[in-house]
């Protein structure tokens, strides 16, 4: 078939062949003989401004092939330690009611979560991961390392309580998500009621506003997230706009003042060993995005989450 034995693995061969899909994983529509699914959720309803997230798996994919096989610096190569697969969309039939969409994205979460698949979503905005949180918690509460300008703890707005600055309210107040295993890294901005986040501070989650962030430091941040999530199970939810602007323009909600991608790739790499059952990277917004590079950004938050879960999945099924 080639000329070059190393080609042989789809994943080496030229970055620009082949079909878009994330990182470069294999395509199955298939549930079966996969450890961690990639899975793209093209819902938007839940914006507050500027809208486009649901063009964000698409174009994450295209992005992600610029990434290669192994992780330079954790030296983890997730495609060899078990089987990832780009098991496609998690796409809504009926987009125009926001519960009703949320229902379709839980259903589809569920299939995943009985066939024992480690969900990596790309949404989409950030109001997708209480379905997916509704899916896959249901045993116990989950722990959340959450990386975000924002809190997204937020009550009612503009007459509904369900969208994208208010999942994680949801999540604790339907028992699926544990406020004191919780820490929301990176926030900011102007806000119209300084009692924005109220609900995140009275229910015990740790909140890591920017301006403590830089006083700590990342490796504080790290050493802290960890003794706060323990050993119980945990999530990872990273809003591309808890990064600074300048590197992640293409996003529904940005708030300048924001930590760098190096940063956050640190971060990531820092929570390796813990008992992590899924992840997501959510608002990337292309249509804000003319360069492509915050679905760049995107898709290699996505690779430092899918090295952890590998890690973790490789642990479980060795072999
Ligand atoms: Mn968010
Ligand atoms: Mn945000």
């Amino acid at each position: 078939m080639s000329d070059y034995p190393e080609y042989q693995d789809p994943i080496t061969r030229p970055r620009y062949t082949g079909l878009p899909t994330f990182l470069r994983a294999p395509y199955s529509e298939s549930l079966d003989g996969v450890d961690v699914g990639l899975i793209g959720v093209p819902f938007d309803g839940g914006v507050t401004n500027r809208p486009g997230a649901r063009h964000g798996p698409r174009e994450i994919r295209n992005q992600s092939s610029l990434i290669r096989k192994l992780n330079q610096a954790t030296g983890v190569s997730p495609h060899t330690l078990c089987r990832v697969r780009d098991i496609g969309d998690a796409w809504v039939q009926k987009p125009f009611t926001l519960e009703g969409s949320h229902n379709e994205i839980q259903a589809f979460y569920e299939a995943v979560h009985s066939a024992g698949i480690i969900p990596l979503s790309a949404g989409g905005d950030h109001s997708i991961t209480l379905p997916i949180f509704r899916a896959i918690a249901k045993d116990e509460p989950l722990g959340l390392i959450h990386f975000d300008a924002h809190c997204d703890t937020g009550d009612d707005y503009l007459g509904s309580k369900f969208h994208h600055g208010a999942p994680f309210k949801i999540a604790v107040d339907e028992g699926l998500l544990d406020p004191k295993r919780t820490i929301q890294i990176g926030i900011r901005g102007s806000v119209n009621d300084p009692d924005i986040w109220k609900f995140s501070h009275d229910s015990g989650m740790r909140v890591i506003y920017i301006e403590e962030y830089f006083e700590m430091g990342w490796k504080a941040v790290v050493e802290e997230a960890r003794k706060i999530v323990g050993d119980g199970p945990v999530y990872v939810s990273f809003d591309v706009d808890a990064l600074d602007p300048v590197y992640a323009p293409g996003t529904g909600t940005p708030e300048v003042g924001g930590y760098s991608t190096l940063e956050a790739q640190m971060m990531l790499r820092g929570l390796s060993g813990l008992n992590l059952i899924g992840g997501d990277v959510v608002e990337v917004s292309p249509p804000f995005d003319p360069s492509g590079n915050t679905s760049l950004v995107g898709a290699t938050m996505m690779f430092e989450i899918l090295c952890l879960l590998a890690e973790k999945a490789g642990s479980v099924n060795p072999g």
